[in-house]
């Protein structure tokens, strides 16, 4: 499918992350200081809040953008997602309807210029759950703890292994992350410390986010068709706290700083054009997570780290492609032994590596447990995060003339208190 033109110049350009093709959703301050739902289009913010009080556009019987969250609306189902976004391109395409493109004055209330707009979280996340489902990076990982004969457990290539996170440590892109402390092994004795992180880490991962509710067992198919969209996210990992705690029931405080998502919620239709295959089996999956058809998505990722003051550098370059597991086979899993799935929920993919070096999604990888630094373009060298550094995830998918961006990924990290108990 080509570039679809909009009256909105700006969304034309081969370059734009929003252009009509896109049409991702998130939450925004609006002028009058309420946070409203909106659509990104071009360099623009169509204020859907707005629209749908002035009758614009409806979605069902009540509305759905009069709370600065997509949860409402993702709860009309898939008919309703697919007619809002039939009606935003047609009031948003160049020779479309003539409703707001041939109305200064309700333009000029609807359209918000994206520079200096406040993001917010685009949903109130219901749950969290991060799965491992990168092979290379499992691999690298589990080399790293375990010696490369261990490398991947033995259930790896069957089930894709994830663990229930914490919904309310889930923050909007641009929000500070302040360095944990935590249960380390002690860098002077064999006995655990309780200390500030000093292995503090991202990680490069996709989030998918479940739009319709299921109690019981779904097929992969039915996972595909739950799924709502996708965003970047970063989760945030402590990994001295994560080689102390992990064994037996996996990272728990290691993971629970922070984990960041991008502001836009790129949709399954936005990404449609881009389809493709998980990798190939080594093991036949057990029936209930066969593959039935593309279900991963060519989008090409990076990750970049600024130190405080100073221009980024990138630091690994990768795709989702490269996952063993698509989000509709892990929410499959997901709900085998009967857990509900609610509106909201998030699935972290874990982290996407690439086979090569500089395809790593993680500064464990890329310095290899700290063995290995990183020299970025200012000079400075790197294991793994300082103070004041900003870490970036960027993340596009590249169609005919046009590319479909999530918008940053990004955080700044703050130096650990003195005391975490002061009061
Ligand atoms: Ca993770």
């Amino acid at each position: 499918m080509p570039l679809i033109k909009s009256w909105v110049t700006s969304a034309n350009s081969a370059t734009s992350p929003f252009p009509l093709n896109n049409l991702p959703y998130g939450v925004f301050t609006a002028a009058d200081g309420e946070a409203h739902c909106g659509v990104a289009i071009g360099d623009q913010i169509l204020d859907l809040t707005m629209l749908e009080e002035d009758g614009v556009i409806a979605v069902g019987e009540l509305p759905v953008f009069d709370v600065p969250f997509w949860n409402e609306f993702m709860e009309e189902g898939p008919a309703a997602w697919a007619a809002l976004r039939a009606r935003l391109s047609e009031l948003l395409a160049q020779g479309g309807d003539d409703t707001l493109s041939g109305d200064a004055d309700l333009r000029a209330r609807a359209l918000v210029p994206q520079k200096g707009a406040e993001l917010h979280l685009p949903l109130l996340v219901a749950e969290y759950t991060d799965f491992y489902a990168g092979r290379h990076h499992a691999t690298n990982v589990g080399t790293m703890f375990r010696g490369a004969e261990n490398a991947l457990p033995p259930n790896w290539l069957h089930i894709p292994i994830g663990y229930n996170g914490r919904a309310s440590s889930v923050v909007v892109s641009g929000t500070d992350v302040r360095r944990p402390w935590g249960q380390l092994k002690s860098p002077d004795h064999d006995l655990p410390a309780f200390l500030p992180c000093r292995r503090f880490d991202l990680e490069l991962e996709m989030g998918a986010i479940v739009g319709t509710a299921s109690d019981g067992p779904i097929t992969v198919a039915e996972a595909d068709e739950n799924i709502f969209g996708y965003v970047l996210l970063n989760d945030w990992s402590a990994r001295d706290i994560q080689a102390w705690e992990y064994q037996p029931l996996g990272p728990f405080q290691a993971k629970s700083t922070a984990t960041t998502i991008s502001p836009w919620i790129v949709t399954k239709a936005a990404l449609e054009p881009f389809r493709c295959d998980t990798p190939p089996r080594e093991f036949e999956l057990l029936d209930h997570l066969k593959d039935v058809g593309p279900m991963l998505y060519d989008i090409g990722l990076s990750v970049t780290l600024a130190p405080e003051g100073k221009a980024p550098t990138t630091i690994a370059e990768t795709n989702y492609r490269e996952m063993y597991y698509s989000a509709a086979q892990q929410l499959a899993h997901h709900t085998s032994a009967g857990t509900p799935m609610n509106v909201g929920d998030l699935l972290g993919s874990g982290t996407i590596s690439g086979a090569e070096k500089h395809q790593r999604g993680s500064l464990l990888e890329l310095s290899w447990g700290g063995k290995e630094p990183l020299t970025l373009d200012t000079g400075d060298m790197r294991t793994f995060l300082e103070d004041g550094d900003t870490l970036a995830l960027h993340g596009a998918a590249k169609g005919d003339g046009y590319t479909i961006g999530f918008g940053p990924c990004t955080g700044r990290i703050l130096p650990a208190l003195k005391d975490p108990y002061a009061r």
